[in-house]
């Protein structure tokens, strides 16, 4: 058993991450602000004694005795990061130097949720671990993104300059049950509104790519990668890497709600990236993972989900 706090721990991979890592008889702090998390995602895991919840903001310190730190924190759409891009800068870098300060006073291991942002709208196709980037320094996306590059920087400094345990794992797109249902992302919006027998809302012509992983074959991947004891530190690729385009994407969604959603098409966001998909290589030798999930499988799981929600 371990003491074990996850920041972000209301989100949506917060939250099953929580459940998991109690499941499996840990002692859990789930810490967050309720920015884009909710009490409702964690709400049947309040009352388990080995099970804390605690409203705090990463970018102010916070003190605990804790083996392993999850760092989630951090609103991961679009719409929600772009809401209050200073404060997403904040939550990424001002959050992971508490965080690792907290690691370092308590000799804990921490892992970032790091992203394939940090690849921006990629030269390199699939992506590996190795490739450095091409993020615009300036543009809207640019507080996640490069608020992820510098917690990457600054677990990679704390780690050389003061031994400080550490792991990053890229994750790539993530869906699955709880999703925000306002989340803006492209698996909760295409889901609810071919539920809704409204129109698919594909930005662009949607000829753009993307790679979805079920989120628990992605919390599988975050708790090899914590316990692996070989000093495996990252950073390493965690995603599905069946690759769509999101029109395909799209006619699937409509196709497995038996909907009768037209699609139509709007506006590209700005620096919106063109492809995206994992080179998994690494996660497969290192943790031997690869996701067990089928994209069919795990979207049926997830509209089952939003069904209820909607009802
Ligand atoms: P989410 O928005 O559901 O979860 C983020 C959680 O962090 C929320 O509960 C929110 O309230 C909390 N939070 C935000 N700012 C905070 C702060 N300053 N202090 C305390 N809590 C704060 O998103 P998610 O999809 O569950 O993502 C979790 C993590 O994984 C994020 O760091 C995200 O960047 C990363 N990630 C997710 C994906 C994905 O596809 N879901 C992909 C790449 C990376
Ligand atoms: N997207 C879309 N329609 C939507 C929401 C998103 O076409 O209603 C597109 C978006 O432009 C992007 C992809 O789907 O190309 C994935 O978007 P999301 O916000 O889920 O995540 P991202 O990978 O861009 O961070």
């Amino acid at each position: 058993m371990k003491r074990i706090l996850i920041t972000g721990g209301a989100g949506f991979i917060g939250s099953h991450l929580s459940e998991r890592l109690l499941n499996d008889g840990n002692d859990v702090i789930c810490l967050d602000n309720f920015f884009t998390g909710s009490k409702n995602n964690i709400r049947h895991l309040i009352g388990n004694n080995r099970f804390e919840l605690v409203r705090h903001d990463i970018i102010l310190e916070y003190l605990a005795e804790v083996d392993q730190i999850y760092n989630l924190a951090c609103p991961a759409s679009p719409i929600h990061y772009q809401y209050n891009p200073i404060k997403t800068m904040k939550t990424s870098v001002m959050g992971i130097i508490n965080m690792l300060g907290l690691a370092k006073r308590c000799k804990a291991r921490i892992l970032q949720a790091s992203t394939s942002e940090v690849y921006g709208d990629p030269h390199i196709h699939p992506q590996v671990e190795s490739y450095w980037g091409n993020v615009n320094p300036i543009g809207i996306r640019s507080c996640y993104d490069e608020g992820k590059r510098a917690a990457e920087t600054l677990m990679m400094d704390y780690h050389r300059q003061n031994n400080v345990d550490i792991r990053i794992a890229r994750i790539f797109n993530t869906y699955g049950p709880r999703m925000a249902i306002n989340d803006g992302r492209v698996v909760s919006n295409f889901i609810i509104q071919a539920l809704k027998n409204e129109p698919i809302t594909v930005y662009g012509e949607g000829s753009q790519t993307r790679a979805f992983c079920y989120v628990s074959d992605l919390v599988e991947a975050l708790i090899r990668f914590m316990n692996n004891e070989e000093n495996f530190i990252g950073p390493v690729n965690l995603g599905n890497p069946h690759e769509f385009t999101i029109l395909e994407f799209a006619k699937l969604i409509i196709k497995l709600t038996n909907s009768n959603s037209e699609i139509i098409f709007k506006e590209l966001p700005k620096d919106d990236p063109i492809q995206r998909e994992p080179d998994i290589s690494l996660a497969k030798e290192k943790l031997n993972w690869t996701p067990s999930i089928s994209v069919e499988e795990g979207l049926m799981k997830t509209i089952e989900y939003f069904e209820k929600v909607l009802n």
